[in-house]
């Protein structure tokens, strides 16, 4: 591309359609910042252009017109955008999406724009996504339905700040690695920060739960209120509004196979599946072995 001249369309689609899902703690960036700047402003309008992207039509979206927005919260990875009538916005980025504040409209040739919430004074709420799928959702709720809305009434509990203790949590006959991105049974993680933590409890990605000890159990659940505490750390010292299209993830592991373990310095290997990758330290997680790799091992059959 080059320099001055803005992408067009597709360029724009194929950068960032790798981008990284948001998790815990880029969800948690994007509250606090847009919580606070949105703040005590009016809705003056709303649209949906994205027409998968709400799945409520009851309250319909333009009960906010006119009501004042109160903040945005967080539980997992959804976004809940909250107003003085008693509505909330429940968000969810999936793998590509975002919410942004700007302070002008782009309007309906911002061809990314899902949902789009008007505020006075000209500045525009939009869940955008990027990419060609169309995942990322929004759901109009009374503020009383939130709890019981199915994708929060079947969140664990939160990864972070006090998670419960992990022992009798992750004891189940499952690897570490889907344990933990699975929203059930702890709310948060997905596969970015997963590899992070894992690497951070020098714990294979295939261990079980159930043969979690006592002490790998606390140094897991210690990685994890540290590790995404730390993100959300470094992110509030370096973001501000507007909020980029790609966060930089302050990640050492994940998407690092090939490279040095910062800690050991042995090669990080990764195994590819479908639709991610884990990427691990044989060394400092797996006694030296190196995981077979699916993808190879298909090819080589
Ligand atoms: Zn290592």
């Amino acid at each position: 591309m080059q320099e001055g001249l803005a992408p067009t369309w597709p360029q724009l689609a194929r950068r960032l359609a790798w981008l990284d899902m948001p998790e815990l703690p880029e969800v948690e960036i994007t509250a606090r910042l847009i919580g606070d700047a949105i703040a005590g402003a009016v809705v003056e309008s709303t649209l949906a252009p994205g027409v998968n992207a709400l799945k409520t039509f009851d309250p319909p979206l333009h009960a906010l017109d006119g009501t004042r927005l109160t903040g945005v919260a967080r539980r997992g990875k959804h976004l809940v955008v909250e107003s003085d009538a008693g509505l909330v916005l429940l968000v969810h980025l999936m793998s590509a999406g975002r919410l942004q504040l700007f302070d002008r409209r782009a309007g309906l040739r911002d061809r990314t724009s899902r949902v789009l919430l008007r505020l006075e004074g000209g500045r525009e709420l939009r869940l955008r996504e990027f990419g060609t799928k169309q995942r990322a959702w929004a759901k109009l709720l009374r503020a009383g339905e939130l709890e019981e809305d199915e994708a929060v009434a079947t969140l664990g509990p939160e990864a972070w700040p006090d998670p419960p203790p992990f022992l009798p949590l992750l004891a189940q006959p499952r690897p570490l690695h889907t344990l933990l991105r699975d929203q059930r049974v702890i709310a948060g993680i997905g596969r970015s920060w997963v590899d992070e933590i894992l690497w951070e409890a020098r714990l294979s990605p295939f261990k079980r739960g159930a043969d979690l000890g006592g002490d790998e159990a606390e140094a897991l659940r210690d990685a994890t209120v540290a590790l995404l505490g730390g993100a959300i750390e470094t992110y509030a010292g370096a973001l501000s509004l507007p909020l980029p299209d790609r966060l930089p993830l302050p990640l050492r592991v994940h998407r690092h196979e090939g490279e040095p373990c910062p800690r050991c310095g042995t090669r990080l290997e990764a195994v590819h599946f479908e639709d991610y990758v884990i990427a691990y330290c044989p060394a400092c997680q797996t006694d030296g072995k190196v995981l077979k790799d699916r993808r190879l091992s298909r090819l080589l059959k």
